[in-house]
């Protein structure tokens, strides 16, 4: 027997109207995200200061990462590494999300087929990981 979660992964599956208008939404969601980065500038924009950075004057997890998704948006790749080792893969994975989304409310059917329900989890525990691995690294680097 398929478990809801597995049958819910098919490539092909018809869509109901339910999750047709969730891809709408998300992916308005992302496109917004994306878009208003494309209207502000990396540096000299005005970006409320990081609280924690403020209060310790090291990094926290998210620090650079806003002015990392703006040079992104504007094709600073090197730029947004800079702010942000993360953002140019967060800002290609909002792009291929927002994208997926579209093409799958059009269509009506998923396109995407993940393997296993419980990849997700798992992929989630390894970006989490680098995450916070880049962000202990970045703030051991600027305490030295
Ligand atoms: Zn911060």
């Amino acid at each position: 027997m398929i478990s809801e979660d597995s049958r819910n992964l098919i490539a092909g599956e018809v869509l109901s109207f339910n999750a047709r208008l969730g891809r709408v939404g998300l992916g308005l969601a992302l496109a917004a995200a994306v878009g208003t980065t494309l209207f502000l500038q990396p540096v000299g924009a005005f970006l409320p200061a990081c609280l924690f950075h403020e209060l310790t004057g090291v990094s926290c997890l998210t620090c650079g990462l806003t002015r990392s998704l703006e040079a992104a948006a504007h094709g600073d790749v090197l730029g947004a590494m800079h702010f942000h080792l993360l953002g140019p893969f967060i800002m290609a994975g909002m792009l291929i999300a927002c994208m997926v989304c579209a093409a799958e409310a059009v269509a009506g059917r998923r396109i995407v087929q993940l393997r296993q329900a419980r990849w997700q989890p798992r992929m989630l525990l390894v970006v989490a990981g680098i995450w916070v691995v880049y962000g202990v690294a970045r703030a051991i680097v600027e305490l030295l």
